[in-house]
């Protein structure tokens, strides 16, 4: 686990499709929001499902995220990479093991943890700072990005990441508890 957190965190999420990935990428933005990501960059077809799904999760559960939605993603990914103001972390089977990288990660600047759909771009590997594998086997962007962002940043403070939330679910043993925020 590396020491801190970015000061932004940011997915991008390439290569969705309409129908095909309704569930996967609106599941992605939310294991982001859940795991500690600012925002999500969607790209692909453009689609406002994904987006509606996660702002209204946000609007009740709270936390500072966004999703948006990006034309030419490759060209945007281009320029942060050119900037330097970012590192940019591919998540790829293809990869370097994720637990002997996620210590090299730099937490002094934005990061952004870029997942594929269908077949990622080439030049995606060589923008990237990181082309990090959670294992070599085929799987899933969800279970990828979840497992690599657990691993990298650990738990995460869900009161400070949260706030704002109109509502809070209480742990419970055996039944469903959620209250609004305000009788806490
Ligand atoms: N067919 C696509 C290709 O050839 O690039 C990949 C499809 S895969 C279902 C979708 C995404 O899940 C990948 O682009 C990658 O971001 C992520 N993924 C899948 N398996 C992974 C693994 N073992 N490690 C890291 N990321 C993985």
């Amino acid at each position: 686990m590396s020491q801190g957190r970015p000061p932004r965190l940011t997915v991008l999420r390439l290569g969705h499709r309409r129908e095909r990935d309704k569930r996967i990428t609106s599941h992605l933005g939310l294991t982001a929001r859940a795991f500690g990501a600012n925002e999500v960059v969607l790209a692909g077809e453009e689609d406002p499902s994904p987006l509606k799904t996660w702002k209204s999760v946000t609007d009740r559960f709270g936390g500072d995220f966004v999703g948006k939605y990006e034309g030419k993603p490759m060209s945007w990914l281009r320029r942060a990479s050119k900037s330097d103001d970012f590192t940019i972390v591919h998540l790829t089977m293809y990869g370097q093991p994720w637990r002997q990288t996620i210590g090299k990660i730099p937490v002094n600047k934005p990061v952004i943890v870029v997942v594929g759909g269908t077949k990622v771009p080439f030049e995606a590997f060589q923008v990237s700072d990181f082309n990090v594998s959670v294992g070599n086997q085929p799987h899933s962007e969800v279970a990828a990005l979840a497992v690599f962002l657990e691993s990298w940043l650990g738990p995460i403070d869900e009161d400070s990441i949260f706030s704002g939330a109109q509502m809070k679910v209480i742990p419970s043993d055996r039944k469903k508890v959620v209250i609004p925020t305000e009788e806490e």
